[in-house]
């Protein structure tokens, strides 16, 4: 990056994709490179040091680069998905490693930790996301080689103070990782507060339009742990595919006014319904009655996110009533997209999911906030 690029907030950052032009067509967009194969010189040395796609490709270079300056690291790797770049971390961990994780998070990546990171012989600890001490008490030096964080987590938005907890790692010798996929870069750069490793379900706001299925790693600097996960990237193969790649890229150009837009029409929604009468509980992190309100207000800037949850009186039948009276807001999972998804989380974790059966996860979109305000409004009536 260029020292003027440098200095650049994150919407020209993004808007721009850094301000790259093809040198050679003057093209403000990037060529997109299919071929999985590169030739090779009469010296046996590769142009640009590009073998084989699996291993790199130059479609993926700029999108890198852009999230590289928006999570301020030193290098980004492409995944086929979000659990992909999360399973790469964990193959990176040795048999015998300890990891602490947040007991509320992600709920697949919880049942991969419970299941098949056990099976690698990983042992694993779950505390209370917003509770400091409880991490301090199972982070155990020497023996914790990973920290685990999602904030806001899946789905009560519960709120992980990073800068605390990464402390408390560092001197125990573990690597943070921080799942940012909910409070993208540009409300929350956990480099910023001493993580190793930011991931992401590029799935979700980084594309932002429910089109395509990416992850990425960035990494804060090179070290051994960066290597092994590199090397699960190339080897392992679960890399992004370039068509992906490039889509993803132009995602991230809107990137800034999706999230702004999602933003503050989630505050709108929250603070409409925090004291309606039909409704138990709305759990946002830009509410005040929030948990986790005050960590949140440190270490996200611009906003708290397009994710909340809506918990209804009446109990799991009227929750379901209500959500299948939504018009505007579409009954399905996933989050970050451009239109507004409404969700009932428990049916969907399954029978050992914590959720309680009356919360709704919303996802707000880009819409119309009166609209959706209003979608909201008759689907309670039409529920009684
Ligand atoms: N992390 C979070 C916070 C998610 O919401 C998801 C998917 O919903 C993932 C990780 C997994 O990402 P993907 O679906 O791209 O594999």
């Amino acid at each position: 990056m260029s020292d003027q690029t440098q200095k650049q907030s994150p919407a020209t950052l993004t808007a721009q994709a850094l301000g790259w032009v093809d040198d050679a067509t003057r093209s403000v967009t990037p060529p997109l490179y299919p071929s999985t194969t590169f030739e090779r010189n009469t010296d046996l040395s590769y142009h640009d040091g590009r073998c084989y796609t699996r291993a790199d490709n130059p479609t993926y270079d700029q999108t890198c680069e852009v999230l590289n300056a928006l999570e301020g690291g030193v290098e980004t790797r492409l995944f086929a998905s979000g659990m992909a770049a999360a399973v790469a971390i964990l193959h990176a961990l040795n048999p015998g490693d300890h990891v602490v994780a947040p007991k509320v998070m992600y709920w697949a990546l919880r049942s991969f930790m419970l299941d098949s990171g056990v099976r690698a012989g990983l042992s694993f600890d779950f505390v209370d996301n917003g509770d400091t001490d409880q991490w301090d008490q199972h982070i155990k030096p020497g023996k914790t080689k990973m920290v685990w964080l999602e904030t806001p987590a899946n789905p009560d938005w519960q709120i992980t103070d990073i800068a605390a907890v990464a402390a408390i790692a560092r001197k125990a010798g573990a690597q943070v990782v921080v799942d940012n996929t909910v409070a993208t870069p540009l409300l929350t750069r956990p480099i910023d507060f001493g993580a190793d490793i930011v991931m992401h379900s590029a799935t979700k706001y980084l594309n932002g339009h429910s089109d395509v299925l990416a992850g990425s790693l960035t990494t804060a600097k090179d070290s051994e742990f960066w290597q092994r996960v590199c090397k699960q990237h190339a080897s392992g193969g679960a890399v992004l595919g370039v068509f992906e790649t490039w889509l993803l890229l132009r995602g991230m150009r809107t990137l800034a006014v999706r999230v702004e837009r999602a933003c503050t029409t989630a505050m709108t929604i929250a603070r409409h319904f925090e004291n309606h009468p039909e409704i138990e509980q709305i759990q946002y992190p830009g509410l005040e009655s929030h948990v986790g309100h005050d960590i949140a207000k440190k270490q996200m800037r611009g906003g708290f996110g397009g994710m909340l949850s809506i918990r209804v009186k009446g109990g799991e039948k009227r929750a379901i009533d209500f959500h299948n009276k939504c018009k505007i807001f579409k009954r399905a999972t996933s989050l970050g997209g451009v239109e507004s998804l409404i969700e009932h989380r428990s049916s969907v974790e399954g029978p050992t999911s914590p959720v309680p059966g009356d919360l709704l996860r919303v996802s707000v979109g880009i819409e119309d906030v009166n609209d959706l305000v209003n979608d909201l409004e008759t689907a309670l009536r039409l529920s009684k």
